[in-house]
């Protein structure tokens, strides 16, 4: 089947595909060729593409995915190849999230919106493949 990644800025992946697995607010979701049509909700996390028996990782920060029998569409607000991962703006964002997280808790300021960009930090620091 045919997969499709894109973000707002353009196309991440394009390609013939054996599986796409992704995480859905509900889960993690396998989809193969023939699979029922289906649109769902993705949530930060890592898409994993099997193409030609090996797996691609792409760092998505939730969007939509559109099943059809013979292709999978996944629109992200933002999506990254391990490669295109800065791993020290990652880590940077990861502690500022931390830190505000920790504000949080004594100000009562946005919480779940450092908890996001905390989720956004940790899923691209995996993604990259490098330590936390
Ligand atoms: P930051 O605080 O570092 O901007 P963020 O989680 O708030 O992180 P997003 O709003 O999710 O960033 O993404 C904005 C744009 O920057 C998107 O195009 C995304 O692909 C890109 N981006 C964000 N962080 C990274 C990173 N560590 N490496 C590569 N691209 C990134």
């Amino acid at each position: 089947m045919q997969a499709n990644v894109v973000t707002p800025d353009g196309s991440v992946f394009d390609g013939h595909v054996e599986m796409v697995s992704v995480k859905t607010q509900d889960g993690e979701l396998g989809i193969m060729a023939n699979h029922l049509p289906l649109v769902t909700p993705l949530a930060i996390g890592a898409v994993r593409i099997k193409k030609d028996s090996k797996v691609q990782l792409i760092a998505v920060s939730g969007g939509f995915m559109e099943v059809r029998p013979d292709e999978v569409n996944i629109l992200a607000e933002s999506a990254e190849l391990p490669s295109d991962i800065d791993i020290a703006r990652a880590r940077a964002a990861k502690e500022r999230a931390e830190r505000r997280l920790e504000e949080a808790k004594r100000d009562n300021i946005d919480f779940k919106r450092a908890e996001l960009a905390l989720k956004r930090a940790i899923n691209r620091i995996e993604v990259s493949g490098t330590k936390q």
